[in-house]
Parts: structure tokens; sequence; C-alpha cells
């Protein structure tokens, strides 16, 4: 792609940095304007509307200089003189999240909160990231103290809030450089185990690819295809749920394949199956369920012929940038239509199903009117990934991860909730503490003298089977209490 040139409006924001941060350096004793330049490359390479580019050159101007939020109104409009006011009021002790004190006085989710403040213009959001992945970058020149600070808010809150707009990219190459100053041991000996496994496998894998490709091409289809390098936190993440167990990390090896469309994704999977034996329960279709962050591929784990085990992600074009690059990605191709919606308030255009932002400008507004909010709702909705299980006729039911019997069937009826005597899970008796997990097909055994049990209260998950089953149970105490007054 051809590098477009540059604006005056973007050369006159670079001018004015320039000038206002003169004299000033940055901990590792280059001139601070290194800092927003790089800013503004990272928010050009996300391929961020002109306004959002500007508004990172000037990010720290107001804060940091004599240049104020009416100068830059007055030069470049309301629109940067907003964006550039959130990342300001998010960075000065927080201060965003002092205004939404006022508000929002019941939650100490400082994440939660976060979001709120940010919840007005996403694109805050997106300066802020690319604001912090050039300090994580540079984050060496502090004192050691500062990193682990630094580093650790990384992880535990830019990170994740990358991977909630889908930012594949961002969020691998932010929680890797923020893990290795909170753990570098851990780090290190990590890095290590993938390297080593990797030695190991390359010869195979060699070999896989050569099969898969030649496959592919007998079948006439147009196909990219590469290893994909998993992220050293990651693995933390699922080392830690797996008790530290490398052999049950089943995508340590993966390919991914980039096909033209999405009929094409399934004939892809079609011929790895045709190639090598599936692992029961690995098929993940985000194609036809996209994860709540909007990303889409189809995942299969397979089995090679000498023993090895490979997982397969295949997706189109689109779903790949989008899986990389996220928002920023829908910024992109449809800055345009984006645009235009910020404009007039609204952003149900979103490409994806990306609904939990117009949720959360929602809840921004509410809350800035007044109104009253259920928190506990939006942070379900906002924070729960979801698996979806199915009735043994094949009904569909979507339950925040981490859900057990009870909760769905609490789902399905309230009379059905009360009177549980047991479960079956694919067709085997299995118990109320089991975690469900996604694909299950989830049977549930009722007798008509079961009555609900306060001891259920610890084999619950969600919100809505915990207040359905309180009810019950003050209902029941209520009528035993009469009962005895008889
Ligand atoms: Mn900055």
């Amino acid at each position: 792609m051809e590098k477009p040139k540059e604006s005056e409006r973007v050369l006159r924001a670079v001018e004015l940095a320039k000038k206002a941060h003169e004299g000033q350096f940055r901990k590792t004793g280059e001139p601070y304007i290194v800092h927003p330049m790089a800013v503004k490359k990272i928010l050009e390479e996300w391929g961020m509307d002109e306004d959002t580019i500007i508004a990172g050159v000037l990010h720290d101007t107001v804060e940091d200089t004599a240049v104020t939020l009416d100068d830059i109104r007055k030069e470049f409009g309301e629109s940067v003189a907003f964006l550039v006011d959130g990342v300001t009021k998010l960075s000065t002790a927080r201060a965003g999240m002092r205004d939404i004190d006022t508000y929002l006085p019941e939650t100490r989710d400082n994440f939660l909160r976060l979001l709120i403040a940010l919840g007005a213009d996403i694109r805050v959001l997106i300066i802020k990231l690319a604001d912090r992945l050039h300090n994580i970058r540079t984050l060496s020149a502090l004192p050691p103290d500062k990193q682990k600070k630094i580093a650790k808010e990384t992880l535990e809150v830019f990170a994740p809030l990358a991977d909630r707009l889908n930012m594949g990219q961002l969020r691998v190459e932010m929680s890797d450089l923020a893990f290795k100053y909170v753990d570098p041991k851990r780090y290190d000996y990590l890095k290590n185990l993938i390297e080593e496994h990797n030695r190991q496998a390359a010869k195979s894998l060699k070999k896989i690819e050569g099969e898969i490709s030649e496959a592919l091409k007998k079948e006439k289809i147009k196909f990219e295809l590469s290893g994909r390098v998993k992220s050293i936190y990651s693995l933390h993440k699922k080392m830690a749920k797996h008790n530290q167990n490398i052999n049950e990390i089943y995508d340590l090896t993966a390919l991914r394949i980039i096909v033209e469309d999405v009929t094409t994704c399934y004939l892809v999977l079609g011929v790895i199956h045709s190639l090598y034996t599936p692992m029961e329960g690995r098929v993940k279709d985000y194609i036809a369920m996209p994860k709540q962050n909007g990303y889409q591929s189809i995942h299969t784990t397979v089995i090679t012929e000498d023993k090895r085990v490979v997982e397969f992600q295949i997706r189109t074009r689109e779903m790949h940038e989008y899986a990389e690059r996220g928002l920023a990605a829908s910024f992109y191709y449809n800055e345009q239509k984006v645009t235009e919606n910020y404009k007039a308030g609204k952003i149900e255009h979103l490409p994806t199903n990306l609904l939990w932002i117009t949720e959360l400008q929602q809840t921004a507004a509410k809350l800035r009117e007044g109104k009253k909010v259920d928190l506990e709702k939006l942070k379900l909705n906002l924070f729960a990934d979801k698996i979806f299980v199915y009735t043994p006729k094949g009904d569909i039911v979507d339950l925040p991860k981490g859900s057990l019997p009870l909760d769905f069937a609490y789902r399905l009826h309230s009379e059905i909730g009360d009177h549980v005597v047991g479960v079956k899970i694919n067709g085997k008796m299995s118990n109320l503490n089991k975690k469900l997990e996604q694909g299950d097909i989830v049977e549930i055994l009722t007798s008509k003298n079961q009555t609900p049990k306060s001891s259920w209260l610890s084999k619950i998950f969600t919100s809505h089977a915990r207040a359905k089953l309180l009810h019950r149970l003050n209902e029941k105490e209520h009528q035993e209490q009469t009962k005895g007054r008889k």
C-alpha cells in the first residue's frame, strides 16, 4: 500500500507538538517529541482516521505543555479537542475516573470505570492503547518499581481491552512485553519451552504443510498458509488452567489457512479432516458463532500420523484482518460510515458484533443523565465470554463461560430449575458441579418431589439463576413459617 501524502492539518499538528515539547526529554534521554511521533506512527499503521492521528500527535500537549484545549479546538476543531481531552483526563491521575466517581460511586471495578469513562468515543481508547504500546515498548528506561507497576497495569487493563476490541496483534505484543517485566523468570522459562517445542516439531510441521498444500491445490483452492506463533503470556495462562501440564496444551503448534470466502473455509475443514484424525470436541466454528469480541475462524485440532497434535485455524482474509487489528480494522474498512455514525451519535453500524460498545455508550449516557443502570448485568455482558450448549432436542442456549448445570436448568425454566435431581452431559451421568463446555448437550433430570436447596447456591454461576433460586428459597421459608404457626 502506498503511503498517502501527509495532509496539511497533520503537518501543522506535528509542528505545534514539536514547538510545545521543545526542551522536554523522555526517561530514555531522547527529545520528548519522539513519543508523540511514535504514537502517530502506530495510529497510522492501524489505519485510523485523520482526527485520531492528529489527536495522537497532540495527546500529551495539554497535560505537559502550555498548549490549551482551546488552542487545539481553534486550530483543529471540536472532534480533535474532544479526543485530546479524553486522553488527558485518563492520564492525569486518572481524573477521568474521579469524574465518574460522582455518578458511579457503587463500583470499585477500575476496569469497568475506565471503560465507562471512555465510553463516549471509542477512539479515545484507541489513542490510549497506542500511547501505552509505545510506553511499554520503551519501558526499560524506567526504574524497576515503575516498570513493574506499568507492566502489571498493562496486563490487567490494557491487554484485556485490546482483546475486547479483537486487536489480536496488539494484545499479543502488549501482554508479552509486559509479562517479561512482571515475571521475568517465568517468561524466560516459557519462552525456552516454546522454542524447544518448535525445534522438535519443525520437521514434521514441514511435512504437514506440504501435505496440506498439495491436497488444497488438488481441490483448486486458493490459499495462504502460515504458522502462528503462540504468545508466551497466553501459554502462561493456559498452563495454569491445565495443572502446568504442557501435554494438555493442544494449540502449541498451529497453522493458519487464509482463503477467499466462507464456503471455502468449510471446504478446507473437510480436506484437513480427510487427511488427519480430528480430536473429539475440538472443532470450533467461530464463523457461525463468533466470539463476543467479533473474532471469526474455524478451529480444529488434529492428530497426524506421527502423533503430532496440530491446531488449524481457517478464515477469510477479512476475518484475518479483523482478528489481527480488530476495531482499528473496522475503522479502516468503514471509516466513512463509522465517522458519520459517530457524528450522528450512534455506532450501530459497526461491522461486527461489537454490540458491547454500543451498550457501553448507552450506559455512559444514562449515567451522565443521572439514571440508574444495572452494573452487574453490564459487567456480565462485557466480560463474560459466552458458550453455546444444547438441549437434547438441539435447542441452543447461550450462557456465560463458567456456567453450571443449574444455570442451564434455571435458564430453561424456573420449574425445571426447582426440581433438578441430576444431569446428563453428552449422554453421560454427571454432577451439578461440572462446568459446562462449549457444545455440550445437557439433559436435566427432574423429579416432582424435589424442592430447591440452599446448598445449590454454591453450584450456581449466573446472577440470573441465583436470583431465581433465592426467590424460591425465600418463598419456601415463608411457607414453612406459616405452616408452623397453624
Ligand atoms: Mn503519552
